[in-house]
């Protein structure tokens, strides 16, 4: 079999990486060396997935250690309203906590990452 697109590494980002190929129509593989689809996302702010935070991207910038000004750019084409409309389009629903902190709902914090792998399942090609 053939591919349009081979990401290796099953982290946030190639789990990202794969869902927008595979949206867009490429045929496409990813490739995890583990046995566990986006392992620190599941770990990641006390195991209930910290994705993104809603706080401006000024003040997100001026949290950055030294300077974090290269990130304006970034930002100005994927923000953190980026993020939580992404994983909306996947069918996760984000709730803000304390300092702006976004964590998936209670009833999909569990899932979010076996939700992700599915998605990545049914965007192939
Ligand atoms: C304890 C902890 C808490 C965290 N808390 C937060 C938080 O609250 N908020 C936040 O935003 N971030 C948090 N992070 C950081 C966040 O988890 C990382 O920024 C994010 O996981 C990086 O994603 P990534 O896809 O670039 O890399 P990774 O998540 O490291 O994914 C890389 C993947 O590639 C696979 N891989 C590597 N080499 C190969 C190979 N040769 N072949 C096949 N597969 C390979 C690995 O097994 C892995 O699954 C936390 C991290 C940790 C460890």
């Amino acid at each position: 079999m053939t591919y349009d697109v081979v990401v290796i590494g099953g982290g946030p980002s190639g789990l990202m990486a794969a869902i927008t190929a595979g949206r867009n129509g490429a045929n496409t593989l990813l490739i995890e060396k583990g046995n566990k689809l986006g392992r620190k996302l599941a770990i990641s702010g006390g195991g209930r997935c910290n994705v993104t935070n809603v706080l401006p991207d000024e003040e997100l910038i001026a949290h950055i250690p030294g300077n974090g000004k290269f990130l304006y750019s970034t930002f100005s084409i994927f923000n953190n309203s980026s993020i939580i409309e992404y994983f909306e389009s996947l069918g996760v629903k984000l709730k803000e906590e304390d300092k702006g902190r976004m964590f998936p709902r209670e009833r999909q914090r569990e899932n979010s990452r076996e939700h992700t792998g599915k998605t990545v399942r049914r965007a192939r090609g």
